[in-house]
């Protein structure tokens, strides 16, 4: 037990170090050299790397000022996930939901408009939707006003803008700009998306019997982030599991995937992008079930294992309860193929995912121990 502890502890805080693991970034390259090299130094032979075609973002640097208040900074702005270039001054045009439908290219031209949506449009493909169709009416820039107190980067995150600059703030910088709507402001940011090769980390224990297991985490996360809970917990559950489980069942063929691009969604499935790609890679499909470790061990959080077509597999016990499945992330990908998912996760009290406050300071890696130790218990069960 006080290797797993202090395994876990090393892995978070190696992970949650690494800068911005959005795709494309240095960290989540770094991040996938972390994993590989932890593989194999728990001796497995087999580790592959498996590449795709991702949108990848590069961020140098924002700027968000009140030119009518000594250009101060608008509190806690944030690029917001592939938001392009942009450099502009101006009075902002501020946008609510009823001003969406008539718009036209000779009101935003050139424009920084702001974007405060109070009911229909707030789920994601709706504000990459208002992105989208701001960028090609030519708007210099697109301030989207925040849902939480903290600063979500991923609160709109098309991958397919062109010239548009797109920045969030939270609570503070909301009001501030509901306070002031009358100042001048400028945004300038450097950032830009790039076609990038992304990869899956895959280290493989071939088994004796015909039978075929996959475990995945998804080690990318929301830019500007230390991405911890979302998700270094689920990598360094991953990377544990995998060290216990690495000479047992030998009947069966255990994977351990680290998947990256799970941070957002492109093309008709909607669903993510790593996952999608390993799924893919693998002709035969024939896994017994999938288990996904995301967003684990958050203090003061309620403890839950989503569990899909479970009327597949055999009986077992869990420490937590079981749910149906729901929407999450790279399950998903599995699900869609008939295949049982079993996704281990925690809904923590205070939700800090896709923003700056996702830090490590926010788990409790004793919770980490218990969902390792529990993912080898069920894993027994199901592979008797
Ligand atoms: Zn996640």
């Amino acid at each position: 037990m006080k290797d797993l502890y202090c395994n876990l502890e090393k892995h978070l805080h190696e992970l949650c170090l690494m800068p911005s693991r959005h795709v494309g970034s240095p960290g989540a390259a770094a991040a996938a050299e972390y994993i590989e090299k932890t593989f194999r130094s728990y001796g497995f032979t087999e580790v592959k790397r498996l590449t795709f075609p991702a949108t990848g973002w590069r961020f140098g640097s924002m700027i968000f000022t009140d030119l009518d208040n000594n250009s101060a900074e608008v509190p806690g702005a944030l690029p917001c996930f592939f938001s392009q270039s942009c450099d502009v001054t101006g009075v902002p045009l501020w946008l609510t939901e009823n001003d969406l439908t008539d718009l036209t290219s000779e009101k935003v031209k050139g424009r920084l408009c702001i974007i405060e949506l109070i009911r229909g449009a707030l789920d994601v493909r709706g504000r990459n939707g208002i992105a989208e169709d701001l960028d090609t009416m030519g708007a210099a820039a697109a301030v989207f006003i925040g849902t939480s107190h903290d600063t979500n980067s991923k609160l709109e995150r098309s991958p397919v803008l062109k010239q548009i600059g797109c920045a969030t703030v939270g609570e503070a910088g909301s009001l501030y700009l509901s306070r002031n709507r009358n100042h001048r402001y400028t945004l300038k940011t450097d950032a830009g998306t790039f076609p990038h090769t992304a990869c899956n980390v895959a280290a493989i224990r071939r088994g004796t019997g015909g039978k075929r297991a996959v475990f995945g985490s998804h080690f990318d996360a929301a830019p500007l982030s230390q991405g911890a809970c979302d998700n270094a917990s689920g990598v360094a559950v991953l990377l544990e599991t995998a060290r216990l489980l690495k000479d047992e069942m030998p009947e069966w063929t255990f994977e351990f995937a680290g998947f990256d691009a799970e941070e957002y969604c492109l093309g008709t499935s909607q669903l993510p992008l790593g996952s999608e790609n390993y799924v893919n890679g693998h002709p035969e499909k024939d896994w017994a079930f999938f288990m996904d470790f995301d967003c684990i061990g958050a203090h003061l959080s309620e403890e839950l294992l989503y569990v899909g077509r479970g009327e597949k597999l055999p009986a077992f016990e869990s420490i937590y309860p079981l749910k149906p499945i729901r929407n999450g992330g790279d399950e998903r990908n599995f699900d869609r193929l008939g295949i049982p998912t079993l996704w281990f996760a925690s809904c923590p009290r205070f939700q800090k995912f896709h923003t700056p406050a996702d830090t490590i300071e926010t788990l409790d890696i004793s919770r980490i121990c218990r969902c390792v130790s529990d993912a080898v218990k069920v894993t027994h069960q199901l592979c008797r």
